[in-house]
């Protein structure tokens, strides 16, 4: 402990003084972690199955991340991308063989600014200016992104959004097919839609996006930020389909817990020409350094196969949980909703008052995205837990 020490009270009490207001705070505090679990100020363990939203694939405090960034901050934090710089290089080299044909890459900070960088890519390259978006899907918070995220909580107070979006059902071929035409610059889809609700999408779907796409001229994008670096249980979750995007967006997990977002750019988009975008902080050799150790602990600790064995069992164990409350259970990987047949919030709530952090998706989902590094032993408690907040008499809902 430093001399900075603050307890939990304290640290909530100046933050609820100074928030900007804009998140609901909890009543935790959190200091520290490892692996698949969180401490508080006072050192109470927390097992974290949010991984925030997806940030933490390969669990918190990873030694080699750690070596990594300390190693490349006294070396060199920042560079603009006009300097080339080995760490950049060198990251460029892993990233152009992750799906085959898609060589080229833009480095940027957030996942909302790779689907900003998708989306003025789409529209430079087509000359188009209309781009088609699925309903439920969530793609970021800033003007474009927001414009192709579909829920109102997050779009109404902003109008006016951007022109040129619309939105179709999910997985239905049909509208697709209506949708997409001559003046399409691209489609953007979520391979699982998580803050939506964890709805999966289908293989006929997918390839049926791409067949249209094709056929009318225009891109095909998709947002990996939430699926990406081996949560689904392939290094991203468009491996499952046999489908080549235009651009693949993601963020989250690729620089192993440190910001960073990318774009994945195909053969078929054309006129990224000097000067049509760019960014301060995109690919600084600090973020580059560690999504080069991140990609590498991914293979080393084959992160994937991880997700998928453990992803399985589970699911499994999920759905032996016999509750009047769960409707379904769902997921690829360790990305997992249970779909409840009342209000989530209540249920999460006391997982968290039971020491396990879980996210929502929609209103009644229970998403569960812990580190792909989680332990079978905390996967049982995990189990436990849930099966007693889900079938005991609690005084919940
Ligand atoms: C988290 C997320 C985003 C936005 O990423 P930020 O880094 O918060 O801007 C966009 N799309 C999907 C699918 C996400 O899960």
């Amino acid at each position: 402990m430093n001399n900075n020490f603050l307890n939990t009270n304290e640290i909530i009490e100046i933050e609820n003084r100074h928030t900007s207001g804009v998140y609901a705070k909890q009543s935790i505090a959190i200091v520290r972690g490892q692996g698949a679990s969180l401490f508080d100020a006072e050192d109470v363990e927390y097992l974290d199955c949010s991984s925030g939203h997806g940030v933490a694939n390969l669990g918190h405090a990873h030694p080699k991340i750690a070596e990594a960034v300390s190693k490349q901050a006294s070396t060199l934090i920042t560079l603009f991308e006009t300097f080339p710089n080995d760490q950049r290089a060198l990251l460029m080299q892993k990233f152009a063989n992750l799906i085959p044909g898609l060589d080229r890459v833009f480095f940027c900070n957030s996942g909302t600014e790779s689907v900003e960088a998708a989306l003025k890519f789409a529209r430079i390259s087509t000359g188009r200016k209309n781009i088609v978006a699925t309903m439920r899907a969530f793609h970021g918070r800033t003007y474009g992104s927001l414009s192709a995220t579909f829920n109102k909580k997050y779009r109404e107070g902003f109008e006016p959004l951007v022109p040129g979006f619309s939105h179709v059902p999910y997985n239905n071929i049909e509208a697709l097919e209506q949708a997409v035409t001559e003046e399409t610059a691209a489609v953007i889809l979520e391979v699982i839609q998580g803050e939506g609700g964890v709805y999966i999408v289908s293989t006929e779907y997918i390839q049926a996006a791409r067949q249209i796409c094709d056929a009318r001229g225009a891109l095909l994008i998709v947002d990996e930020i939430q699926t990406g670096f081996g949560r689904t249980g392939t290094m991203f979750a468009i491996e499952h389909f046999d489908v080549t995007p235009d651009l693949l967006a993601c963020a989250k997990s690729l620089a192993g817990g440190v910001p960073m977002g990318a774009v994945l750019i195909g053969p078929n988009v054309r006129n990224l020409t000097t000067g049509v975008h760019g960014s301060t902080f995109g690919g600084n050799p600090l973020s580059c350094a560690a999504a080069l150790a991140a990609l590498q602990v991914i293979e080393e600790e084959d992160l994937p196969r991880q997700a998928l064995v453990k992803g399985a069992y589970l699911m499994d164990k999920l759905h032996q949980i016999e509750s009047p409350l769960i409707r379904e259970v769902r997921g690829m990987g360790l990305m997992i909703g249970i779909e409840l047949k009342q209000k989530s919030a209540p249920y999460i709530k006391a997982l968290q008052e039971r020491r396990i952090i879980a996210l929502n998706a929609g209103m009644t989902v229970i998403r569960l995205l812990p580190p792909l590094v989680i332990s079978y032993q905390q996967i049982d408690h995990l189990v436990d837990v849930l099966t007693e907040v889900l079938t005991a008499e609690l005084e919940i809902a």
